[in-house]
């Protein structure tokens, strides 16, 4: 058993199903939990207050719960192979655990940590945590990795899943004396205040929006209802995720249960939502087999396509007055709460990209900087699937038209009304097809036309297919 230890929080947020902390916990008579601020200032274009307001309140709840069994969390700040380097000679630490981070950027940081472990004979022990299946685990007949999502989900599916850890109930005494910098708020960073109303931080809050999803028959309904943009059909999880406040075998478990005995159809709905959790694992497989994917097209026949969309509309899509009121509901959405619905995130980047013909990287960035849940791997997966260009990707001459769209998944407008209020006034069937006047005063009309952008398109990646 090591006397002391110290456990790498990262994006595992939580006492509950904890891979590494458990294992932590029963190794070690001292468990020094840790994490480590990045240091960044004012601007990143890959996050921004509303998500790190959310860390914020995330990492203040596990300092509180750490309290509750005794222990304190330490805060540090820098790069993490040097300050867990300092710890490590602090505390005399002869262990280190953490579960293991599926991005390039944590992967990176996790050899560098891995040979400062071995400098100075301190154990690292890693865990997958953040997935049911790593991305070498759902390999094809031939060991490659899969390029589409169906086989993919079959092999996933297929596979026995791990049951959940319990709650760590004690990790030793707590490291009184350690230095730690207090509980971060956005100043940290040197970032503007968060104006978006952002889901209530924690664990507790985390599994109660679990509990929420599988009790009350949203999970049952989810197969029928996920794809209403208005009201709360689907689980909204996606930031607890993100940040590992709930165990994704806990989440896993609960569904299956709820499923057992259950009509067909329920069983039916339950298996579509798994389906979703998989995309997840899928574009993180993709992330790790095709790490490029964040520089270029994952498909090579599509790296010529033109994208030369005007500045002035990129700025009109952020702010939601692009006069595609569907868009401009979701895009406000965005900007209100840091969350966006699953099939409006699809009607707007393929807007972005097929309408505007804006390159689909501003669009993943500006993503990345507004989304609670912004995760590299599903959101470069979504960017290019919607731009045409991505693994199991829309083919490219599918593209979506958002006033059929909205016909389709918004035909009493509620969505349309509740984010651009300006609107609410104007009948739904008005959303269905551009107008020629203003639809109210001071809204936009359609900024471009969406026929013969689409047309434009068509003519871009043909031509970039013939190369
Ligand atoms: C352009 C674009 C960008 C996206 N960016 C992100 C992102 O940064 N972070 C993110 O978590 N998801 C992203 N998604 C996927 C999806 O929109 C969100 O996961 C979903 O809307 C989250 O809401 P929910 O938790 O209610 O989802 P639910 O419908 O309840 O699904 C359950 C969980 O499954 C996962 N999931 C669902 N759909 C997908 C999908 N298409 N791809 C990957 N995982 C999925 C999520 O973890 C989600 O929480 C993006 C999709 C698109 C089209």
């Amino acid at each position: 058993m090591a006397q002391v230890s110290i456990h790498w929080f990262r994006r595992d947020l939580r006492l509950t199903d904890n891979t590494a902390l458990h294992h932590a916990a029963r190794a070690s008579e001292q468990v020094i939990p840790v994490y480590i601020l990045s240091t960044w200032k004012r601007r990143h274009d890959w996050t921004g207050p509303s998500r790190q307001a959310f860390l914020c309140g995330n990492l203040a709840s596990l300092a509180k719960n750490l309290e509750t069994i005794n222990s304190r969390l330490i805060l540090r700040a820098g790069a993490a192979d040097e300050e867990l380097e300092k710890l490590i000679l602090e505390t005399g630490a002869t262990a280190l655990y953490a579960n293991r981070d599926p991005d390039p950027f944590g992967k990176a940081m996790e050899a560098s940590v891995a040979a400062m472990c071995q400098k100075h004979e301190v154990e690292l022990l890693s865990f997958k945590d953040v997935t049911l299946h790593g991305p070498e685990e759902v390999l094809n007949g031939e060991g490659k990795p899969y390029r589409v999502f169906t086989p993919y989900f079959r092999n996933w599916f297929s596979q026995e899943k791990a049951t959940p850890l319990p709650t760590v109930k004690s990790l030793g005494p707590a490291a009184a004396k350690l230095k730690s910098l207090p509980l971060p708020t956005l100043q940290h960073w040197s970032l503007p205040p968060c104006t978006a109303s952002t889901p209530p931080p924690g664990e507790r809050a985390a599994r109660e929006r679990m509990k929420d999803f599988i009790f009350s028959g949203k999970v049952a309904a989810y197969a029928d209802m996920r794809n209403t943009p208005s009201g709360r059909h689907s689980s909204c999880l996606s930031p607890d995720l993100r940040y590992g406040l709930i165990g994704i075998r806990e989440l896993y478990q609960r569904c299956q249960k709820a499923a057992q005995g259950a009509k067909a159809t329920v069983k039916a709905s339950v298996e579509t939502y798994l389906k979703e959790l998989a995309w997840r694992e899928f574009y993180m497989a993709v992330l790790h087999h095709w790490p490029e994917v964040l520089e270029m097209e994952f498909n090579p026949e599509f790296r010529s396509v033109p994208w030369d969309g005007k500045e002035q509309h990129y700025e009109a899509w952020k702010e939601g007055r692009t006069g595609f009121p569907i868009v401009d509901a979701g895009m406000r959405q965005l900007l209100a709460t840091g969350w966006m619905h699953n099939r409006v995130r699809m009607i707007v980047s393929m807007f972005l990209t097929k309408d505007l013909h804006v390159h689909w990287r501003l669009g993943e960035s500006w993503f990345m900087q507004q989304l609670v849940d912004g995760e590299i791997a599903s959101n470069n997966g979504g960017w290019q699937w919607s731009a045409g260009t991505g693994a199991d990707a829309a083919p490219y001459f599918r593209i979506q038209n958002p006033w059929t769209q909205t016909k389709r998944y918004d035909p009493e407008g509620e969505y349309i009304k509740q984010w651009v209020p300006e609107l609410k006034d104007v009948p739904p069937e008005k959303f269905f097809q551009p107008s020629d006047a203003p639809l109210a005063t001071g809204y936009p009309l359609p900024i471009v036309d969406h026929g013969q952008e689409r047309e434009r398109t068509l003519k871009r990646f043909k031509m970039a297919k013939g190369r």
